[in-house]
């Protein structure tokens, strides 16, 4: 029986670790906190990414290690690399956890970005501001996630502000100053590589988030047209230049109908989930799959499908438990502000019924505004 390796315990852990059970595939998780929500599926080392005795164990356990977290240390992942098979690549993780390496890849593989200048100090933060103008987003090059690690500047005046709030983590990991761009929509592509080099990405997912957070998804993305082409065409661009095995997300602004380039999960992603009750073959499968060398499964869509995400603490399930085709995720988290503690996806055959189902849970819920988005989209 194959042995999936997870580092990081969090919800797309015990996604991934759901979706291998039937394929005969047993799962085995490391996190440093004891209560890591995918323990409640799958046993749970608990260990820190320094600790390599307990990871030395847990390599000699699994048939191949992923990740959850993106930010396992670049050198936990060669570590390990040298013990066991690591899919994706440090290679890869390790571009991917840096914005402006993440950026200039983009660049060389022929997908625009916002413009973007490093900033170590007060003084290049002066002239990345000079260079890429206000409005601008100062981010922190490593380890933001949710939006967290970012400042956002509405005019040249505000830099003092920015470097207050950045300075000190820019001295430790370096920042980047990014144009803000004020895209018409934001989609992501989610793409999967096999060890063979079969590609696949599913229908591209329109996204809205709120104070820097996935709030809905809405998939396949109505209006696309020739998006979905060339995404797709990039994607396979970055892959084969990582030499990815597994799943990814790209991150995308469509500005003047262009698409630009935001960043890249070397991972399952949140703009993914839809995939599970809304695909033929959900990304966490295609992971299980691809890391474990099995043939991948058809990323065609059924029909439309909507994800809400539930932050900071979870409404009433009974609206979404009731409705038909919808289905309900509780990731087993104790509530918390800004904490991801679930999602509901909700799928239906045609816009007019998913905007007929949308609209009867949101309001249950009294949730319209989260919901409003998609269904001025869906008509
Ligand atoms: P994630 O949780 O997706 O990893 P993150 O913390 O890495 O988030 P980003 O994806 O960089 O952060 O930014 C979060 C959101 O903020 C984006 O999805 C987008 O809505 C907005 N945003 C980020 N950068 C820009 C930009 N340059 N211009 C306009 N909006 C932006
Ligand atoms: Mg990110
Ligand atoms: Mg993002």
């Amino acid at each position: 029986q194959p042995v999936l390796g997870i580092l990081g315990g969090g919800q797309l852990a015990r996604m991934l670790a759901l979706a291998g059970a039937p394929l005969g595939v047993k799962t085995l998780v490391v996190d440093s906190a004891g209560d890591a929500c995918a323990g409640q599926v799958a046993p749970l080392v608990v260990a820190d990414w320094t600790d390599y005795e307990a990871l030395a164990r847990f390599a000699s356990m699994v048939d191949v290690v992923t990740f959850d977290f993106e930010n396992v240390p670049a050198e936990t992942a060669h570590w390990l690399a040298e013990r066991v098979a690591v899919s994706p690549v440090p290679g890869a993780l390790a571009v991917a956890q840096d914005r402006l390496a993440e950026k200039t890849l983009f660049r060389e593989c022929g997908l625009d970005t916002p413009a973007f200048v490093a900033v170590d100090t007060r003084e290049d933060l002066g002239r990345a501001i000079a260079e890429v103008g206000a409005p601008a987003i100062l981010k922190t090059r490593r380890l933001g996630y949710d939006g967290k690690g970012q400042f956002r500047l509405k005019t040249v005046g505000d830099a003092d502000a920015a470097w207050a709030a950045l300075g000190a983590q820019g001295a430790a990991h370096g920042l980047i100053l990014e144009a803000f761009v004020p895209f018409e929509r934001e989609l992501s592509v989610i793409a999967v590589r096999s060890r063979e080099g079969d590609f696949r990405t599913w229908p591209l997912t329109r996204n809205w988030h709120t104070d820097g957070v996935l709030s809905l998804s809405l998939a396949p993305a109505p209006d696309i047209d020739e998006l979905q082409r060339r995404a797709t065409e990039l994607a396979r661009t970055l892959a084969e230049r990582l030499d990815y095995v597994g799943v990814f997300a790209l991150e995308l602004f469509v500005k003047d109908g262009k698409l630009l380039g935001n960043e890249m999960a070397p991972r399952v992603h949140n703009s993914g989930h839809w995939t599970i009750e809304g695909a033929h073959t959900s990304q966490f499968e295609n992971h299980v799959r691809a890391v474990l060398g099995m043939p991948l499964g058809d990323i065609g869509a059924r029909g439309l499908s909507c994800m809400f995400n539930w932050i900071g603490e979870l409404p009433d399930p009974a609206p979404v438990l009731t409705t038909t085709d919808a289905h309900w995720h509780d990731y087993g988290k104790q509530a918390r502000s800004g904490r991801k503690v679930g999602h509901a996806t909700v799928c239906a055959p045609d816009a007019r019924v998913l905007a007929e189902r949308l609209n009867h849970i949101a309001h249950d819920l009294g949730r319209d505004g989260q919901a409003q988005p998609a269904l001025q989209v869906l008509g």
